[in-house]
């Protein structure tokens, strides 16, 4: 675990957004430190002028508008750098969601869903207090710590010494409790996202959990977890509050030793009332931002966790081969492709080739290798040693969105996603598509026929409220809608169908495999006699069988 800096130099370099809100906060630093210092030595005309019976009209008017400016000061930042927080925060929101949706399929199955929403969503709102209140807090406490010394050298050179030597304190004893802070904040915000993810979980399987009579015991686990959570959370309070206690005693015991050498020395003669006024108004200015900048940084330790984790979502490249060469329609060639998981290897050392046209078969027991051999196709999946060329590219080097759109796929179970049922049939398809003809292709027009709004019906999440022969008739019906794909992928397009439909859905794939290049799963014999090959995967090895089995 590294130890929390005040400020990760990583943000100046994947958000922007953020040198501008430093600009910000340096400027409004500068001309507050100005102020202040200007605010006490006025104050301190007027008083010692008061102690002598007169009263100091031009260092009176002088005060009442650096009081008017500092107060405009103060509301300034706090609009601006409220208004610039929102934008760091939308950026990085961006910037991570625009590097999931680049990730590889594999890295995302290894991912807890639940944990990067709570990450997106509440985990980058606690930078505000961040961005609002710690950072502003911390250029103060640079600038008008300098400013203050700068004045009292000139006033008064024992007192600066004495304030140069005790300022670092508050830092070091900041340091040393927000260390523990940051233990606890890290417990505490670990155990949010194994919420978030475990909550996410548990409402996707309820179903199960209610089948197997486990639903109660998850309420209890939820619970539970809920309540280490608590606990986390009131011990990150409890050191804050410590936190806030010891910088208050430093400071106050500081000011202090400033304090009585000024007062005894007045009292003999060795200063003037109104040096003697400036130092004890400076004084407690000096130390003021940091201890504020102590408690504040309790508060957005959370915001700086979360703004970890982000900035190491984030990829250091992005890795979209930007520009790869884009493979056309064209021979699909696999030569010595073994593809290896963390505890299986699906593929081993296969080579064969695909000519354009043609129509191959995959048949083979579950857990043979048939899906890895279409993910391969999609570059989805990379293989561990070996390549895939299409017609003659790599794709491993090659632009994999370009290619993407010239593939039909039909997966084993299609992501379904809540919107219409007419949004879930055009997804990604332009907008003048003809989505019933494609409808009437794939034998999804007499479901739509059957629903409450037909075209319109909405979805639930994941594509709740149909079943799953239909939802495969909505994924068919997508890949019709690629009618300029050259290359048709399907993952047992039949194997949720009846015997009604499967035969209405055969016909239909073979109209679709028409003139194009096709590899498709199939158990089922109407499928499998429309191949003109037929290749058998079995523990990851690739055989051609020369007869088509019945
Ligand atoms: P099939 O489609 O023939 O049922 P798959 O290609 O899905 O087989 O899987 C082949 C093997 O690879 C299986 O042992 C499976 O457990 C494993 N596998 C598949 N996908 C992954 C993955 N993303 N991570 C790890 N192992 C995987």
């Amino acid at each position: 675990m590294s130890r929390r800096r005040p400020f990760d130099p990583r943000l100046l370099r994947r958000v922007p957004a953020t040198r501008r809100h430093l600009a910000v906060l340096g400027l409004a630093g500068v001309a507050t430190a100005v102020v202040v210092v200007l605010q006490a030595t006025a104050l301190a005309a007027v008083l010692a002028a008061a102690a002598g019976g007169r009263l100091d009209r031009t260092a009176l008017g002088l005060f009442v508008a650096l009081v008017a400016v500092r107060a405009g000061l103060a509301w300034a930042q706090g609009a601006v750098t409220a208004w610039s927080a929102a934008a760091v925060k939308e950026s990085l929101r961006v910037e991570l969601l625009g590097s999931v949706t680049r990730r590889d399929p594999a890295w995302l199955a290894g991912q807890r869903g639940g944990s990067l929403a709570t990450l997106v969503g509440r985990g980058l709102d606690g930078l505000d207090a961040y961005f609002t209140g710690y950072l502003p807090q911390l250029v103060l406490g640079v600038t008008i710590p300098i400013a203050v010394l700068a004045r009292l050298v000139f006033a008064d050179w024992t007192s600066a010494v004495i304030v140069a030597v005790t300022i670092p304190l508050i830092p070091i004893f900041g340091a040393l409790v927000g260390w523990q802070a940051q233990v606890a904040t890290e417990r505490q915000w670990r155990r949010l996202s194994r919420l978030g993810g475990h909550f996410l979980d548990m409402l996707r399987g309820l179903p199960t959990l209610r089948a197997f009579g486990r639903a109660q015991a998850q309420v209890d686990v939820v619970r539970r977890m809920a309540d280490a959570h608590r606990a986390a959370t009131m011990r990150t309070l409890r050191i804050a509050f410590l936190s806030a206690l010891v910088l208050e005693l430093v400071a106050t015991i500081s000011v202090a030793l400033v304090a009585v050498p000024v007062g005894l020395r007045l009292l003999s003669g060795g200063m003037t009332l109104q040096v003697a006024l400036l130092v004890l108004l400076l004084t407690p200015e000096a130390y003021l931002p940091l201890r504020a900048a102590g408690s504040k940084f309790h508060a957005s330790l959370e915001g700086l966790t979360a703004l970890d984790e982000a900035l190491s979502a984030l990829p250091d490249e992005t890795p979209v081969p930007a520009g790869g060469a884009v493979p056309r329609r064209g021979p699909i060639v696999l030569s010595g492709v073994t593809v290896a998981y963390d505890r299986t290897t699906a593929l081993r050392d296969v080579s064969l080739t695909i000519r354009p046209g043609e129509r191959v078969a995959i048949i083979g027991p579950s857990g043979a290798g048939k899906s890895t051999l279409l993910a391969l196709l999609l570059g989805f999946v990379r293989p561990t040693a070996g390549q895939v060329l299409v017609d003659g590219v790599d794709l491993a080097g090659a632009d994999l969105t370009a290619w993407r759109r010239q593939v039909a796929w039909v997966p084993q179970r299609a992501h379904l996603f809540a919107g219409t049922v007419a949004d879930n049939v055009r997804l990604g398809a332009p907008d003048d598509a003809d989505v019933e003809k494609a409808a009437a292709a794939a034998a999804l027009d007499e479901v739509v026929d059957g629903l409450p709004d037909g075209w319109e019906t909405r979805l639930g999440e994941r594509g709740y409220g149909l079943s799953s022969g239909q939802r495969q008739r909505i994924a068919l019906a997508r890949a019709f809608l690629r009618d300029d794909a050259a290359l048709v992928l399907l993952d047992e397009p039949t194997a949720r169908l009846d015997a009604a439909s499967e035969a209405a859905v055969v016909e239909a794939t073979v109209n679709l495999l028409a003139g194009r290049t096709g590899v498709f799963v199939a158990h089922r014999p109407a499928l499998l006699a429309a191949a003109d090959r037929v290749l058998r995967v079995e523990e990851g090895v690739v055989t051609e069988l020369t007869a088509v089995p019945t």
